[in-house]
């Protein structure tokens, strides 16, 4: 690559190949909207934009104009390093709903990247001067082993396929061999949860904060929710001296680095950082969904107890006390292995995996009692139990969210075998249930934890995610390639309860503290449903506390 020298600052063309910052200021590069490219407001845009060490990482929230960044770079390291690059998203849909809307009115706004384009122009494939830069779905494994490139960009990491995108990384081998000053991994995203994507890789990384001075007393400091918010005033507030910072004294800042050893650089932003965003703003998102208001607006990951089953909740669930065992529900997910949680109003009294629908049959017979089976992924037995004993043995289908309320729905008429339920509400009232102890277990934690009861549940957690029409929705997921078959089975045996209760064919004793679901009227007849949980509510129960970072 050529050297700049002081002599060449006369000459900007040179500069261009220099540094993409450079070569936005130079040929005034435009955004998707036409708009310029401007630092004024996105000074924390200035270091990310000069960066080219080899690995990055970029924990943030929304709307900050980050793809635009990381379009304009694609386009740079392919023109001016030839670098053939892969650019991944979650998904085939979500790269043409990146593709169209934004990358390819960029290229047609700035004359200058016209000019590069080859014949290829493709939402799947772009030639740019000698170079390729593919878009990628995170979930197309074929994809990822039939190119090879030296750059890899991974976008939404924390939404797309990891095991996949560890295939696209063994993709950059060659390209290190021939090309040692390449072979780069950029990673951005929206976090989810502690640990996970995008916040995994962030603490490997020098975890460079957003430092700005307060005008007043002269601390410098990176702004953090709720410290830095004065809720009556509705004003950003120094962390030392408490004093109101406006726009202006939030706009200036600097990159601090906080892990110097590390090789890969990391940013984490906020909206916090954005001069343009009141902290009005901050305070009405803040009241709304936590995992929403962390993931895409502090740019954090985020989890409580509500969203997430672990260790703790489920022991103080235990009551080891006799379990007269009648009025029995039975869940059964299915698979090869199938597994097999059986219990009744007074708790769960006896879990098991099998590979044999004998095995369950008996049970079913001996405890005289009703059963939800999961359909998939192998639905003939199921259907043929479901024949041979009408009315007590269901099979099982989650829908998408729906419209209406409603959490669970019988079927009817020629489907009166089949119960459907609301995926996210479904699991939300139960993990309520857990959290208010009002689902009981009659068994050891040893038992639990011996037959990975408590670790299929703690694989499990509640997260953000943004449909083909960019709506914002909460989905329960599981964390890639681990078990969560009794989280499951444990759901279609609460799915077995309800309709038990709903035929009125339980003994109710006096309820315990454990049982009060029950009085709580979520329990409706077959042809009715079930109200769902308010969210909201149990959202404003936890105040979520990151550690925090003493470095002074
Ligand atoms: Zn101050």
């Amino acid at each position: 690559m050529k050297k700049y020298t002081v002599a060449d600052s006369i000459n900007l063309a040179l500069a261009d190949g220099i540094n993409p910052l450079a070569f936005i200021h130079n040929n005034k590069i435009v955004n998707e909207n036409g708009s310029p490219i401007e630092f004024a407001d996105h000074q924390f845009l200035l270091r990310p934009y000069a960066d080219m060490t080899p690995e990055q990482v970029v924990m943030k929230p929304s709307q900050i104009g980050w793809s635009v960044c990381g379009i304009n770079k694609s386009l740079w390291l392919a023109k001016y390093m030839k670098a053939n690059i892969i650019y991944t998203m979650p998904s085939r849909t979500a790269t043409k709903d990146f593709v169209s809307p934004k990358v390819d009115p960029i290229i047609m706004q700035n004359p200058v990247y016209q000019s590069w384009m080859g014949k290829t122009d493709s939402s799947a494939l772009k030639a740019v001067g000698e170079r390729f830069i593919y878009f990628r779905g995170s979930w197309e494994e074929s994809a990822a082993i039939s190119i090879s490139a030296d750059v890899l960009i991974n976008d939404e990491v924390d939404r797309s396929n990891q095991k996949v995108l560890e295939t696209y990384r063994t993709r950059l081998d060659a390209s290190r061999r021939e090309r040692p000053d390449l072979g780069f991994v950029w990673q951005w995203s929206n976090p989810s949860i502690p640990g996970y994507g995008v916040d995994e890789n962030w603490q490997l990384s020098d975890q460079k904060h957003w430092f700005i001075r307060c005008p007043h007393c002269n601390f410098e400091w990176y702004l953090k929710f709720p410290e830095n918010i004065d809720f009556e005033k509705q004003e950003y507030i120094c962390t030392k001296c408490r004093k109101v910072l406006d726009r202006e004294a939030r706009r200036n800042g600097r990159w601090v680095v906080k892990n110097s050893k590390a090789s890969i650089s990391g940013y984490w932003i906020s909206q916090l950082m954005m001069p343009w965003i009141p902290a009005s703003e901050i305070i009405a998102k803040s009241k709304k969904d936590q995992s929403i208001f962390y993931n895409f607006t502090l740019g954090l990951p985020y989890i409580s107890a509500d969203q997430n089953i672990g260790r703790q909740t489920i022991t103080r669930c235990i009551a080891p006390n006799l379990n007269p065992k009648t009025g029995v529900v039975m869940g059964v997910d299915n698979g090869v292995k199938k597994t097999v949680v059986i219990g009744n109003v007074h708790g769960i009294f006896k879990i098991y995996e099998t590979e044999s629908w004998e095995e369950i049959e008996e049970d079913f017979q001996r405890y005289g009692a009703s059963m939800v089976i999961d359909a998939n992924p192998y639905p003939n037995i199921p259907r043929k139990l479901a024949a041979k004993y009408p009315g007590r043995v269901f099979i099982h289908y989650f829908v998408q969210e729906q419209k209406s309320m409603q959490v669970i729905l019988w079927g009817s008429g020629d489907k009166s075998e089949i119960v459907e339920s609301d995926r996210t509400k479904i699991i939300d009232l139960i993990v309520s249930e857990f959290t208010n102890q009002e689902i009981t277990f009659n068994m050891t934690l040893k038992e639990l934890e011996d037959k990975s009861y408590i670790y299929d549940w703690s694989q499990l957690y509640r997260t953000v995610e943004t449909n083909a029409q960019g709506i914002q929705k909460s989905v329960w997921r599981t964390i890639q390639d681990r078990r969560d078959h009794f989280a499951f089975a444990t759901i279609y045996w609460r799915i077995a309860l309800e309709l038990l209760y709903a035929q009125g064919g339980v003994i109710r004793t006096p309820q315990k503290k454990q049982n009060s679901f029950y009085k709580k009227g979520v329990m409706v007849s077959p042809e009715n449903t079930v109200p769902s949980v308010n969210l909201k509510n149990i959202a404003e129960k936890t105040m979520h506390k990151r550690k925090s970072w003493k470095t002074h």
